[in-house]
């Protein structure tokens, strides 16, 4: 029989990771084994960006058993089905990393190489990501759910754009429903064991104290107990991703209604648009090393849509992780535990994985002290996640012919991870992409920056020699036309939206 007292779990946080993390916790642990508390501090508050996702957040709703469309009618979301990136190449550029496969493996061969040796022998293939469904609906501007079991074309998945601060509240009233106990106050003293180290209890401003068996950082950049108390070290990545600041300003929505988000690439950062239902969500991502703040607010602003709905908020931030995401008694997620700049929209996805693998991990009340064999797991996978996710990310800077301009010939300049330089070498001679079962992005995703941004390699897989060059062409075409019919089928993404959750609300005209 198990008797012991239930295990409490002390969440110091209420931004998106805080309440995801309590409301992960509340579906899975069974409330008489674990009590879940959650403090967040309203004087503090949150960052209250992170509006595009990845399509592993629909795995997240589904544990948490969240009804699509009514999450979407709460939190103004639309439909993602990738990112289109404009001018990361040259000025005048632009490509899309869609959430789907290019083309199909023929021969057991993957489609770059067949592609590519089309090329090599003249049969003039369209271009590369004409043989992808989800990039042809980009460019339609379309919408419709992948049927997996017959994909018409080639597979995709899709993600959503939603309003961030409707997200927490969505999560906050769902987590709280479940059990979740919430208390305002800002922490202002943690306490350890003087033997284990392990933290032991926390004291708020009001002189409220809390004890806790389990906590989880969640307190934003400043890792109140991970990185402030615990002292697990910051590990510094601005060498390689130098941008520090972001200009965050919502508009007017326009009737660019797209089921992607865009990234313009400038000469000190990139400029983000996200649309959303009822507004289009902006930033500016710069490095203020290459430029001011005033000029990237100025270039944010010259690019919207529509009206300004509020005023630019300037958030402030670096690139780099915790060295170990879980120690002792505490875990990070979230900002506490690192940040990689939102390009591909990637921190709610470490989030959800770092609340994952942290419940798969968690002590058990009869034990209650974390096992550092597991805890050595947790940091195993949280290092390799951010890794990949980081050489995906440095990859944008360094493939491109953005000369002269000093933040992009600064980073080109610096000698990248040799994680990196293994993938990019492996590229350029046989146009093969190394791919781990674990970890992000896929192959997919590498491939859809690599010739997006110009990358061409020098010869293909030989094992593609085995298909016929006639039957090649047929099948290249007959792919080809497949892909165009199925997203020429497609409703347009205002028209899905309104049919699943309600009419997207109406444009205003912008103010003359
Ligand atoms: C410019 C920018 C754009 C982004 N865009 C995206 C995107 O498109 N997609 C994406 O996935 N992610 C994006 N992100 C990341 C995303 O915003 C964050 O990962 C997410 O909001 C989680 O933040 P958090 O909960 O870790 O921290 P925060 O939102 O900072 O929350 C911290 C919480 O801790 C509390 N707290 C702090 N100190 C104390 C204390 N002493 N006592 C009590 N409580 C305390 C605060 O009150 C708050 O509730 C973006 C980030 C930035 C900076």
């Amino acid at each position: 029989m198990l008797q012991s007292s239930p295990l409490h779990i002390v969440i110091v946080g209420g931004g998106s990771a805080g309440w995801m993390c309590a409301a992960a916790a509340a579906q899975v642990l069974h409330p008489a084994r674990y009590r879940i508390t959650l403090i967040e501090s309203e004087e503090i508050g949150t960052v209250g960006v992170g509006e595009a996702t990845l399509p592993a957040l629909r795995d997240f709703n589904e544990l948490l058993k969240i009804d699509e469309a009514q999450f979407m009618r709460e939190t103004q979301g639309t439909f993602k089905l990738g990112i289109e990136f404009r001018d990361w190449d040259l000025p005048g550029g632009h490509y899309l990393h869609p959430f789907g496969s290019f083309g199909q493996l023929w021969g057991g061969t993957e489609f770059q190489h067949h592609w590519m040796r089309a090329r090599q022998h003249g049969l003039e293939p369209a271009p590369f990501e004409e043989y992808c469904c989800a990039v042809a609906a980009c460019r339609r501007n379309a919408f419709e759910f992948p049927d997996l079991k017959n994909p018409h074309s080639t597979f995709y998945g899709y993600a959503y754009h939603f309003d961030a601060g409707l997200y927490a509240d969505f999560l906050r009233r769902w987590a709280s429903a479940r059990g979740v106990r919430r208390i305002e106050g800002m922490v202002v003293d943690v306490a350890l064991h003087a033997e284990s180290g392990d933290i032991t209890g926390l004291t708020l401003k009001s002189g409220q104290k809390l004890d806790g068996d389990f906590f989880v950082d969640c307190s934003g950049f400043r890792s109140l107990l991970l990185g402030d108390k615990l002292g697990s070290a910051w590990e510094d990545w601005t060498h390689w991703l130098p941008c520090d600041r972001a200009w965050a300003v919502p508009c007017e929505r326009s009737d660019d209604f797209t089921p992607f988000t865009r990234s313009i690439a400038k000469p000190g950062g990139w400029i983000w648009r996200i649309p959303l239902q009822h507004r289009t969500g902006n930033g500016h991502v710069f490095s203020t090393r290459f430029i001011g703040e005033d000029e990237a607010r100025a270039a944010l602003m010259g690019q919207l849509d529509g009206r300004a709905l509020a005023e630019p908020k300037l958030l402030r931030f670096r690139a780099g992780r915790r060295a170990q995401a879980w120690k002792r008694n505490c875990v990070g997620i979230g900002l506490a535990a690192g940040f990689l700049e939102p390009l591909e929209s990637t921190s709610l996805f470490l989030i959800q994985k770092g609340i994952q693998d942290m419940l798969r991990l968690l002590p058990s009340p009869e034990v209650r002290r974390a096992d550092q064999r597991l805890a050595d797991e947790f940091n195993r996978l949280s290092d390799q996640l951010y890794e990949r996710i980081r050489d995906f990310l440095i990859l944008h800077y360094v493939a491109n012919r953005r000369h002269g301009e000093p933040l992009w010939d600064h980073v080109r300049g610096h000698a990248m991870p040799d994680s990196l330089r293994h993938k990019l070498a492996l590229f350029r001679a046989r146009g093969h992409v190394p791919y781990f079962k674990d970890g992000f992005f896929s192959r997919d995703s590498w491939l859809a920056v690599l010739f997006g941004q110009g990358l061409m390699p020098e010869h293909y897989d030989r094992l593609a020699d085995a298909v016929p060059l006639p039957l090649l062409d047929q099948r290249l075409r007959e792919l080809h036309a497949r892909v165009a019919a199925h997203a020429a089928r497609m409703q347009s993404h205002a028209a899905v939206i309104s049919r699943h959750c309600g009419e997207p609300a109406p444009i205003r005209q912008a103010a003359s």
